[in-house]
């Protein structure tokens, strides 16, 4: 169906919402849901982390001014808060893939105003071990919606080779050192600017050694778009 059937449909007829459970017309998310969501504010261009609200628009985090990370820029619609951080979580550990339109519906906005000259797809894959126990790909589910309303291929030679320690309860340094090296392309990439897709960035360190491997293939630049950003202490 194209994106704007889809939006006539949700347009016309009542669906509930997947945050409150209340029937209403216009999207996977009631308006008062949406405007409950914990939207990120002023944001570092280049990483995308959350800045206090006294910064002017477009300014660089003082960590990316002393090392720049290797994604082109990093976005997310809102910060990791509540209700996001339950969905997020029912999703990935619950297989609640109700979400998925009302999350894909947040993601698809940024998409088209930040990487609108992005020409492809990447779900950040999960080791072949993990993806056994869990079933499925947050990401990747995440990814279908944004494929079938941009018309932007997926990419699907990208492994995770290495079985890396889960990130929670990490620290920055062992972050970096856990995912160092966890990635490889098959062959060449084709695409000029790779987006890489995830659920939740934490201090990017995942996505800056997958957006390596991209560069490694190919690519010249690859941009990062997730949900939801943890904010740094
Ligand atoms: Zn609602
Ligand atoms: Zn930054």
């Amino acid at each position: 169906m194209s994106g704007y059937a889809n939006r006539l449909i949700h347009a016309v007829f009542p669906v509930l919402c997947v945050f409150c459970g209340v029937h209403h017309t216009g999207g996977p998310v009631c308006k008062q849901c949406s405007a409950a969501l914990p939207w990120i504010g002023i944001i570092c261009e280049h990483c995308g982390q959350s800045l206090p609200a006294t910064q002017p628009v477009g300014v660089v985090c003082a960590a990316c001014q002393a090392k720049p990370p290797a994604f082109a820029k990093a976005r997310a619609p809102c910060t990791y808060n509540f209700p996001l951080d339950s969905a997020l979580k029912a999703l990935k550990f619950k297989r609640q893939l109700c979400y998925v339109p009302a999350l894909a519906g947040m993601l698809l906005p940024v998409l088209e105003q930040d990487f609108s000259d992005c020409d492809a797809l990447v779900p950040v894959p999960l080791h072949r071990t993990r993806h056994a126990l869990r079933g499925f790909n947050q990401a990747t589910e995440l990814c279908r919606p944004l494929r079938r309303a941009t018309g932007l291929p997926m990419l699907r030679q990208v492994y995770r080779h290495r079985a890396t320690r889960s990130q929670a309860g990490l620290t920055a340094t062992e972050r970096n050192r856990n995912v160092r090296n966890a990635f490889a392309v098959k062959g060449n990439v084709l695409c000029r600017y790779p987006l890489i897709i995830d659920d939740v960035i934490t201090t990017g360190a995942t996505c800056a050694q997958l957006a390596n491997a991209l560069l490694n293939a190919g690519a010249e630049k690859v941009g990062v778009l997730t949900v939801a950003r943890v904010q740094a202490d």
